[in-house]
């Protein structure tokens, strides 16, 4: 089957996304692009994702047409395919409408560096303008929104993350995720303390070196 390991790896993160808490029902999306295929592989539209098969994954070229499956692709593929299209450092993607980054998204805020995970999204996370779910608007706001970061706040919607894997572009969702919900609460009961560009510079470095790193 074409894309048979990037099928896989999108059912498997779909799951996780529902039993991590980061979205539920059939909310959200993911997709994978193989730069030496030029193809992308993308999340069906509005099939659960513990009903969701391998072969319902909708495998589309770099110009958005559907090349193999019977399934719709997810509504919001444009949003998803330009970064493909323009962008060489992303991957892979995910979309979700977790609680916290939301909540920050419906106040059309950026999200500051309140704790240095943020980092592994980049400065900070700014909110792309609204528009229309689904449109190309969206995902050209989402595309300005997102220069130099990692992920971008969509307002009044949720929030969009990219990696060069599936596996970098959901931890940065659970990181910002993290950092949101610590805005919030720390706004609660008190002025939450910023840490500086420099200190978030440092910490992007040492993130990439941190770990296991490549192997
Ligand atoms: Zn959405």
């Amino acid at each position: 089957m074409l894309m048979e390991k990037e099928r896989e790896l999108i059912v498997e993160y779909g799951r996780k996304l529902i039993n991590s808490g980061l979205t539920k029902g059939t909310g959200g999306n993911l997709s994978i692009y193989n730069r030496q295929k030029q193809l992308i592989a993308i999340s069906p539209s509005g099939i659960d994702y513990f009903q969701t098969k391998p072969k319902d994954i909708v495998i589309l070229d770099i110009k958005g047409k559907r090349v193999h499956g019977d399934r719709k692709p997810s509504s919001e593929f444009e949003m998803h395919r330009i970064f493909y299209e323009r962008r060489d450092d992303i991957y892979a993607m995910i979309h979700t409408h977790t609680i916290y980054s939301t909540t920050i998204a419906c106040l059309n805020w950026t999200l500051p560096p309140v704790h240095y995970m943020i980092a592994s999204a980049g400065l900070d996370v700014k909110c792309a303008k609204y528009a229309t779910f689904g449109t190309n608007e969206l995902a050209e706001n989402a595309f300005e929104a997102m220069i130099d970061r990692k992920a971008v706040l969509l307002a009044n919607h949720g929030i969009l993350t990219g990696g060069k894997d599936l596996r970098e572009a959901f931890n940065i969702t659970e990181e910002v995720e993290y950092c949101a919900e610590l805005y919030y609460r720390t706004k609660c009961i008190g002025q939450p303390v910023i840490l500086s560009e420099e200190e978030i510079t440092l910490m992007m470095d040492k993130f990439k070196t941190y770990g296991q790193g490549d192997m």
